[in-house]
Order: C-alpha cells, then sequence, then structure tokens
C-alpha cells in the first residue's frame, strides 16, 4: 500500500452502519464485516473503495492506494471474522478460519498502548493493509477479554448476514432487525402452510382411491 495525494471522497453511507453501533471499538469489526451488504447484493466496489473505508475509520493513511490481490486478501479476513462471529452462537470455528485471522493477525506487529482513562489497547505498528488488518485482530482480542465479544453476532435472516450487537438482556438476539426475524417466519409459515396442503391433497387422493376401488368391489360382486 503506497500513499498518493488525493480529493478524499464521501464515505459510502453503509459504513457508518444503520444498525445500532457495537460499543467502543468493536464498532470497527462490525463495519468492516458489513462492508458487504448480502441483502442488497452490494460490496466493496474495489481496492479504490476499501482504501476509502480504511481511511474513514482512521486505519489508514488518507490517499492510500491498494491492489485488487489487497482487497482480495481483506476480504478473506473479513469473511474469517464473520465465520468467528458465528461461533457466538456456539458453533465450532474450522481450522482454516483460525489460520485465516492468525495469519492476518501475525502479519503487523501488534503494541499495547495505553489510551484515554487508561484504557489499554491493542494497536499495529504499520500503517498499511497488514497493519490495518492486524489491527481488527486486536480490537477482536480486546473484546474477548473485556467480554463484549460474544454479543457481536451475525443476522440468522435467510439473505442477511449483517454483524450486529446484542444488546439484549438475555443475550438471545438473533436478527439484526425485526424484519429479518419477520421475513424468516413469513417463510416457516408458508413452508408449514404449503406442506399441509400437500398433506391434504395426499388423503384426498389416497380416499378417491379407496372410494374408486370399493365401488369396483361393488360392481364386482353385484
Ligand atoms: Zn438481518
Amino acid at each position: 500500500m503506497s500513499r498518493r495525494k488525493s480529493a478524499r471522497s464521501d464515505p459510502d453511507p453503509r459504513w457508518t452502519s444503520k444498525l445500532a453501533p457495537a460499543p467502543g471499538e468493536l464498532r470497527l469489526v462490525q463495519a468492516f464485516v458489513n462492508t458487504a451488504d448480502l441483502a442488497q447484493g452490494t460490496d466493496l466496489a474495489g481496492p479504490e473503495a476499501l482504501a476509502r473505508w480504511l481511511e474513514h475509520w482512521s486505519l489508514a493513511p488518507a490517499g492510500a492506494t491498494l491492489t485488487a490481490a489487497d482487497l482480495q486478501r481483506a476480504i478473506e479476513v473479513r469473511e474469517a471474522l464473520r465465520a468467528l462471529i458465528i461461533a457466538n452462537y456456539g458453533e465450532a470455528v474450522s481450522d482454516a478460519v483460525v489460520a485465516r485471522l492468525d495469519r492476518a493477525a501475525k502479519a503487523a506487529p501488534i503494541q499495547v498502548r495505553f489510551g484515554g482513562g487508561g484504557r489499554v489497547r491493542f494497536e499495529a505498528t504499520a500503517e498499511d493493509l497488514d497493519g490495518a488488518l492486524a489491527r481488527l485482530c486486536g480490537i477482536v482480542a480486546a473484546a474477548q477479554l473485556d467480554g463484549s465479544w460474544e454479543r457481536l453476532k451475525v443476522c440468522s435472516g435467510t439473505v442477511c448476514r449483517a454483524a450486529f450487537f446484542d444488546f439484549s438482556k438475555n443475550q438471545s438476539a438473533k436478527y439484526c432487525q425485526v424484519q429479518c426475524g419477520n421475513r424468516i417466519s413469513a417463510l416457516a409459515y408458508r413452508h408449514r402452510h404449503l406442506s399441509e396442503i400437500r398433506q391434504i391433497d395426499v388423503t384426498r387422493s389416497f380416499n378417491r382411491r379407496n372410494r374408486q376401488r370399493r365401488s369396483a368391489l361393488k360392481a364386482h360382486e353385484s
């Protein structure tokens, strides 16, 4: 990643997320995962869009340039993070996901730094993409230590998969917004309704065949 002079473009509105942001720096991980909007079928449009996203969240200096390979690497780490978040529902994390995140975490040196109020942060020393991805891993580490990580979830909506923070008291939320849950309920209702209709059809044809058999038998006996 190298720097170049360019006019700073306006950030994509999705980068600030329509969803309630996770507390503290965990919102950066949430926003990173949500750079792909599966419901809308949109994703980072190219390396330039990734560079602007990193700049927007102060993860890279202004005017940085990235390559298609950088974008690919970032997307791989992003999807590994999504898989790690899904594990917060109690699902196992695959070795491939762990290996990918481990590679990202050690690609750039991380330092322990004291911030405002004496809060400790894990900061990357490099200002390139490796530094940005390692910094995101450092945020995951801090969230796992303070217990907020388990509340970061991926929406269970069929075509959503957005990262959201579960603010519910009993930590049982599964959808990023009510509509995603409603869509699932509507699909489940439709599925149940169709199976009932099929069941009725099967019973009807079974009864029809029985009636035909009985009348054929009667005709044979008379
Ligand atoms: Zn959703």
